[in-house]
């Protein structure tokens, strides 16, 4: 029987997979899914399979917690073993984590072609983790799902175009739409935490390059500090370990909670006042429920949003600058734009790997 090995293991991907997952179910695709571990606590996986209905993993490689290279090499080691033994069709990955590279790169070695989810994004910042692997990964992938046309030009920019890359839209507009609308029954976050709509701020850090220097951490806390009201911050564990080891105390008007599931987070997002993230996946949601946002960072991969004035970016590099950025943003809006597809994403990826595992 022709079958899928889909290679998940960080937040974002759970969610990214649920949609697509449930395509695959729709459509009769035997898909088999391996969670490498990098993510492992309740609240940062288990969460995800139980609410969005994920199916669970045939494996679990436990593998997490290490540097970048211990993480990648001890992955592949165990993904090829894995797909010697089941020999799939296809091998999909999602995004730009240690997981997508180490799935890549065990499966092409393997001559299994790669389908990469989310490819052609680039920050053009090499510094970044992330940038490396979704580099890396677009490379060696036969089929290319980008999210949206600038992707499409990345991709070609560096000599890959033609029928592999598929401008299908972003899975994470489909999550939006289809949990967002389950949230506003499932969900009691508001009333857990006692918070009215729009009486709060929203913010996410979590990334390498804003948590890794406490600066930059301190920076942020201070311009945190700046801002009139409360902000909600469901605290990342790499952030909760930083911020222990720096001996940073977090400023009164934050409301530090433990991370949330994904009908929880969209429920925070849909009736805050504002966001402040350096993440990707959050950067949007702001822009899918209309809320307007702040960047914590230098360049985005979303450069749409910035351009339509959805979101603005404020590197950390000074507490100044993301106050200012914070009160500037709020009560704002952008242009009309639809950059993201239409909603069924999912549904094109499930179609065209059909396609190819039929062909
Ligand atoms: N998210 C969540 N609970 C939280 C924080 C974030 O469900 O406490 C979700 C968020 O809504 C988004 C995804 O996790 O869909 C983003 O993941 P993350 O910020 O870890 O990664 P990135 O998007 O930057 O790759």
């Amino acid at each position: 029987m022709k079958k899928i090995i889909t290679v998940i293991g960080a937040r974002p991907q759970f969610i990214k997979a649920a949609v697509v997952s449930r395509a695959f179910a729709a459509n009769n695709v035997v898909e088999k899914l391996l969670h490498t571990g990098q993510h492992f606590d309740t609240n940062m996986s288990d969460v995800f399979f139980d609410e969005l209905e994920i199916p669970r993993p045939t494996w679990h490689l436990g593998i997490g917690g290490g540097s970048h290279g211990q993480n990648t090499g001890r992955m592949i080691e165990a993904i090829e073993h894995v797909l010697m033994q089941e020999r799939p069709d296809w091998v999909l990955v999602y995004g730009d984590t240690d997981s997508t590279l180490a799935g890549a790169l065990a499966a092409v070695k393997l001559h299994i072609p790669v389908a990469h989810v989310e490819a052609g994004l680039r920050s053009f910042n090499r510094r970044m983790p992330e940038e490396i692997n979704r580099v890396l990964t677009d490379h060696v992938a036969s089929l290319l799902f980008a999210p949206t046309t600038a992707a499409v030009s990345h991709l070609a920019d560096e000599g890959i175009s033609g029928a592999a890359v598929l401008n299908v839209g972003d899975v994470m507009f489909d999550a939006a739409l289809f949990y967002g609308a389950k949230a506003e029954t499932a969900s009691a976050i508001l009333s857990t935490l006692s918070l009215t709509s729009k009486s709060y701020a929203l913010a996410t850090i979590h990334r390498a390059e804003s948590t890794d220097d406490p600066d930059c951490l301190r920076h942020i806390l201070n311009g945190f500090a700046q801002f009139a009201g409360i902000i909600v911050l469901p605290v990342h564990p790499r952030t909760r370990a930083r911020l222990s080891a720096a001996g940073l105390r977090l400023p009164d008007n934050i409301r530090a909670i433990e991370p949330v599931g994904y009908l929880d987070m969209v429920m925070l997002e849909k009736n805050a006042r504002l966001i402040v993230t350096d993440s990707g996946g959050v950067q949007k949601e702001a822009f899918f429920h209309r809320i307007p946002c702040v960047t914590l960072r230098s360049e985005t991969e979303w450069t749409e949003l910035v351009e339509a004035g959805w979101n603005r970016l404020a590197a950390p590099s000074g507490a100044e600058t993301i106050a200012q950025a914070m009160q500037a943003a709020l009560g704002t809006t952008g242009k009309s734009i639809a950059p993201y597809g239409d909603g069924n994403a999912a549904g094109k990826i499930a179609t065209r790997l059909l396609e190819e595992i039929a062909s």
